[in-house]
Formats: C-alpha cells, structure tokens, sequence
C-alpha cells in the first residue's frame, strides 16, 4: 500500500516538474528543467531554471524549488522530482544534492526522468546520490554554548 502510494506521490511531483519547465528562463544552454518538491505540510513547490548572462549565476529548478518551500517556512522536505527536455534523466548537480540535503527528511526520494519518458523515472534517495553530505558537529556546537 505504501509503494503504491509513493508511485501515485512521484508522478504526481513528476508531473508538477513537467509543468514547471515550461517556464524555464534558458537562453544560454537551451536544456530546461523543471522541479518539483513535496514538503511535511503535503504542499508541492515548483521551481525552474534560471540562466543568467554571467553564467555563472544561473540557479538550479531544485534550488528554486529548494527556497520556495523555505520561504513558505517549510524546513522538512519528503521528496523532489526533477524534468528535463533533455536526452537522459536529469540528476540534481553538486551543489543541489548538497542544497537539498540540509532540509531532507531521512529517505528523500529523488526522481528524474526525461519530458518524453515521464512514466519511466529513475528512484534514488538522497543519501544514495550525496552519502557522507557536508554537516556541522552541530550537537558541539549546542553544548559549548550551554556550557558558558
Ligand atoms: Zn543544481
């Protein structure tokens, strides 16, 4: 029952991404991507990337997404789905797994699938795709402070 409320869940965000990408701002690279993030309140964030004519300024669909959430106070995320108008299932780079994993509840599910083959995504989770994530010894950093 679980699974198959996750599957109804994932092409559900899948489809949301989908959606999303058709407001991509991607001039430079001409490759779209749409994202799609449920957070623990069940709302669904959409994002999109955005280019910029200094490169290296461009922003990530799931960063979008990643900071729409947050500032709606979502802090809890469940899963993403991530579209793209390419030719391979668009895992998130570097620095989104990273982005991703300072908000991701334990067993985020990550999904990727192309515009063309939306009902065939790949599944990872977060911790599959970033296993040993950059963290703070923030348990250190609580109990210096307690102790003054
Ligand atoms: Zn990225």
């Amino acid at each position: 029952v679980k699974k198959n409320r996750n599957i109804r869940m994932v092409s559900r965000l899948l489809q949301a991404a989908a959606e999303a990408m058709a407001d991509a701002y991607a001039p430079y690279s001409r490759f779209r991507v749409g994202a799609a993030l449920l957070a623990s309140n069940q709302k669904i964030y959409t994002g999109c990337n955005v280019e910029n004519v200094s490169y290296g300024l461009t922003i990530c669909a799931e960063r979008v997404a990643a900071v729409k959430a947050v500032a709606d106070g979502q802090r809890e995320f469940r899963a993403v789905a991530i579209v793209s108008d390419g030719t391979t299932p668009p895992f998130p780079c570097g620095a989104c797994r990273q982005f991703l994993a300072e908000f991701a509840l334990p067993g985020m599910i990550v999904a990727a699938a192309t515009r063309k083959d939306l009902a065939d995504p790949r599944l990872l989770t977060l911790r599959e795709l970033l296993p040993h994530a950059f963290r703070l010894d923030k348990k250190g950093t609580t109990s210096r402070r307690a102790s003054r």
